[in-house]
């Protein structure tokens, strides 16, 4: 049973906020594209494992995906965890294409593709050092010990796995993704006696949902940018040109002809991933999405029904994620 079901990770949509907003001879653009492309591979990595994982006994396992929590001052990360009453796994995901060679003597991981090598980390050491992290958090939590597994899955089918002869012991921590089953039935025969009972492993797994942190960073600090550099306004789907034009009650784009009707969403959202900001006010609204009229304002920004909270001109819009509708209400909002 899926306890925490899986998001689009909040870098990439802040990313690709970014991608929008900057302007398209930004010196730096390459190396947010990049980054894009890569965190986007992983998040597709990850999917890659509902099907494996959808064929296990829903009353038997508890999956929660995504997880960041904390000890002590710092933060550790789990790409999939798995909780049954006898055992929990930890699962690491890689959607590395082309040839992976696990390299014993460096503990490196190096990827040949199309005749390019790329060097990584061994994710071997990583997932070793969050099954620490995890086995603390635990105990800090006032949970039993129980065995805990830990898994790097390659989630690509096509991708060729290599050691060198004597690291064959590897097959152990390092599996394709159709093996995920099979290698789960397995823990599960050399683990028949059960550690937690039904309430502990729901109480866990409540835990681990509430725990959960988001980050907090800033992706314009992460990467240098500078407030300014960020462009306003509504910007155009079709041809990225901007700021559109507010004119009777549509989003007109000077350059391609466009129009559209809710363009004001996608520009609050990209306001809140890239300003880090959950609300807004209608002198900042007028100001970001490029409108002078308040009355214009305060009608868009009712029609998306954002809870807000003070009065009249102190008027402040939540605009967080769960917050803004992905298309605005018919009907005006009438709750403040
Ligand atoms: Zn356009």
């Amino acid at each position: 049973m899926i306890i925490k079901a899986r998001e689009i990770p909040e870098i990439i949509l802040e990313l690709q906020a970014l991608l929008r907003r900057l302007p398209l001879q930004y010196h730096n653009i390459q190396v947010l594209v990049d980054e894009l492309n890569r965190r986007t591979a992983g998040h597709k990595g990850e999917e890659a494992l509902d099907y494996p994982l959808s064929l296990l006994d829903p009353q038997k396992y508890l999956i929660l995906h995504g997880l960041r929590l904390q000890i002590d001052n710092h933060f550790f990360q789990i790409d999939t965890l798995v909780i049954s009453k006898n055992f929990i796994l930890l699962i690491e995901v890689k959607n590395l294409a082309g040839t992976i060679y696990f390299d014993p003597v460096f503990s490196q991981l190096i990827q040949i593709k199309e005749e390019q090598q790329t060097v990584y980390p061994d994710p071997q050491i990583q997932l070793h050092r969050q099954k620490t992290h995890f086995e603390k958090w635990l105990r800090l939590n006032g949970f039993s010990s129980i065995p805990i597994y830990s898994l790097v899955v390659i989630s690509n089918d096509r991708t060729l796995i290599k050691t060198s002869p004597n690291n064959h012991k590897i097959h152990s921590t390092v599996i394709h993704r159709h093996l995920l089953p099979t290698r789960i039935t397995q823990f599960e025969r050399n683990n028949f006696s059960e550690n937690y009972n039904d309430k502990e492993i729901k109480k866990l797994a409540r835990m681990l949902k509430k725990k959960h942190r988001m980050t907090e960073h800033s992706i314009l600090e992460r990467f240098h940018i500078s407030p300014s550099e960020i462009r306003g306004g509504v910007i155009c789907k079709l041809c990225n040109h901007g700021p559109l034009v507010r004119k009777h009650g549509f989003w007109f784009c000077t350059k391609c002809k466009s129009k559209d009707t809710n363009g004001h969403i996608q520009a609050l959202m990209d306001y809140q991933l890239i300003f880090k900001k959950e609300t807004i006010t209608n002198g900042e609204a007028r100001k970001y999405l490029n409108i002078e009229s308040r009355f214009v304002v305060t009608r868009l920004l009712k029609s998306l029904s954002l809870s807000s909270t003070g009065d009249k001109k102190s008027t402040t819009y939540n605009l967080t994620k769960q917050n803004v509708p992905t298309t605005p209400n018919k009907k005006p909002a009438t709750t403040k």
